[in-house]
């Protein structure tokens, strides 16, 4: 926090084969959604041009990039025409087909590379390489028929939760198995050809560490953030974590040696589960900004979204250093419109609170709207200040 030292340091000095981009380039991002569009305020705001890429129009991003393209993943012409008009590529979304940053990779540079989104956008393959690499995950089984369900149920227990092996997020694809006769319906619900069934993690709290690293190895990271979920949804995140010393250097020496060992380039965020006896079991990576990471957009010296900037052109990474003592976030889900337009005036009770809204029109339940933020002095105060900010929203006619 405040007082701690901007963590980073040079691991290698020789890999210096990529190219600054300098500002006035243009930055390609796959993806169009809220992590697209804070990463492109803070793009512009350092004087490149964004161009988008998805398959929607008007989105979260393409608001406030320079060039919207709308097209399929899968369409490689339009993807190659989309990578010759950019200088270099990048991504807010990790279910990007990996012929997509294939092909973009032949014609400009792409980070983070696309080995690692190949490992982090499948779930198995995620937690094969992080179990054999020795790094702590919950026990899982690989799940492809009933059969093989019904045998991961009984090896590894109830309750125990199926998850889609791909595209899965905000916890769509997941399905809690209580019982083993939940097997079958559980598996119909995910609707997938390739699952993973975990076992139940009876976790004391959840946190992240955000961190980024650049072409020359530089690392930063954010501490360590707690979090808490709401019907598998982030729901408020806050730092500092009240975590042990231990567990503090654990988490972040797992963040620095994941970004090491993926010779990564850009934000890139490790969710934990934390034991009662504070031991750390790694959730999922994110190869990219984070939900979490939202609470360091303003009270850091250098949001998460402009270390993914620097990283993505060849600059040097900012200090990650918060300006205040204590942050927290809350989510804004769909939910909080549907007794009619929230109440701003009234969410803006205290001067400490901020809100950021990311563009979309229409506020389905769950969808992710926008966020709130309070920095201060003190941990508890700031949680209960984006809480209680979050509740004045909601009309109570
Ligand atoms: P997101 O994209 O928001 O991270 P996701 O769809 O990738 O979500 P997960 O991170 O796998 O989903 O799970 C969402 C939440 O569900 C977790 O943060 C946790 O609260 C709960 N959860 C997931 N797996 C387990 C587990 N094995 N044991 C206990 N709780 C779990
Ligand atoms: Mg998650």
């Amino acid at each position: 926090m405040g007082t701690e030292p901007f963590n980073s340091f040079l691991v290698n000095r020789d890999n210096l084969s990529m190219k600054v981009i300098h500002p006035g380039s243009t930055i390609g991002v796959f993806g169009s959604g809220q992590l697209g569009r804070m990463f492109a305020i803070e793009a512009r705001k350092m004087g490149y041009r964004v161009h988008t890429f998805s398959p929607d129009t008007d989105t979260p991003t393409g608001q406030v990039a320079d060039v919207e393209t709308s097209g399929d993943y899968v369409d490689l012409e339009k993807v190659e025409t989309f990578a010759k008009s950019v200088d270099v590529v990048t991504f807010e979304f990790e279910n990007v087909p990996s012929s997509t940053i294939e092909t973009a990779g032949k014609f400009c540079e792409v980070h983070p590379n696309g080995s690692v989104l190949h490992t982090t956008q499948n779930r198995l393959r995620e937690k094969q390489f992080l179990s054999s690499n020795g790094y702590p995950v919950a026990p899982f089984r690989h799940v492809r028929s009933i059969e093989e369900l019904r045998d991961a149920v009984s090896e590894l227990g109830c309750p125990s939760i199926l998850k889609t092996a791909g595209f899965g997020y905000d916890g769509k694809g997941q399905s809690k198995i209580n019982s083993p006769s939940d097997a079958e319906e559980a598996l119909a619900g995910i609707g997938d050809s390739e699952a993973v069934l975990e076992g139940f993690i009876d976790f004391e709290k959840e946190v992240s560490v955000v961190c980024a690293r650049s072409n020359k190895g530089e690392f930063a990271h954010y501490g360590v953030i707690e979090n808490s979920h709401l019907d598998h949804i982030l729901d408020v995140s806050f730092v500092p974590a009240a975590v042990s010393e231990r567990c503090y250097s654990e988490a972040t020496e797992i963040a620095r040696t994941l970004a090491e060992q993926f010779n990564y380039v850009g934000t890139l965020c490790i969710e934990f589960f934390v034991t009662s006896d504070e031991d750390l079991i790694i959730n999922e990576i994110a190869p990219r900004p984070h939900n979490s990471g939202h609470l360091t957009f303003g009270p850091a010296i250098t949001s998460q979204f402009e270390q993914q900037v620097r990283a993505t052109c060849g600059l040097p990474l900012g200090s990650t250093e918060f300006t205040s003592a204590a942050v927290a976030m809350a989510n804004l889900l769909g939910d909080v419109w549907a007794s009619g337009e929230p109440l701003w005036t009234e969410a803006l009770f205290d001067q400490r609170i901020k809100f950021h809204l990311y563009g979309k029109t229409n506020p389905r339940p769950k969808r992710k709207m926008g966020h709130i933020t309070a920095a201060g002095n003190d941990v508890k105060e700031v949680v209960e200040l984006v809480r209680n900010a979050r509740k004045r929203l909601i009309p109570t006619t």
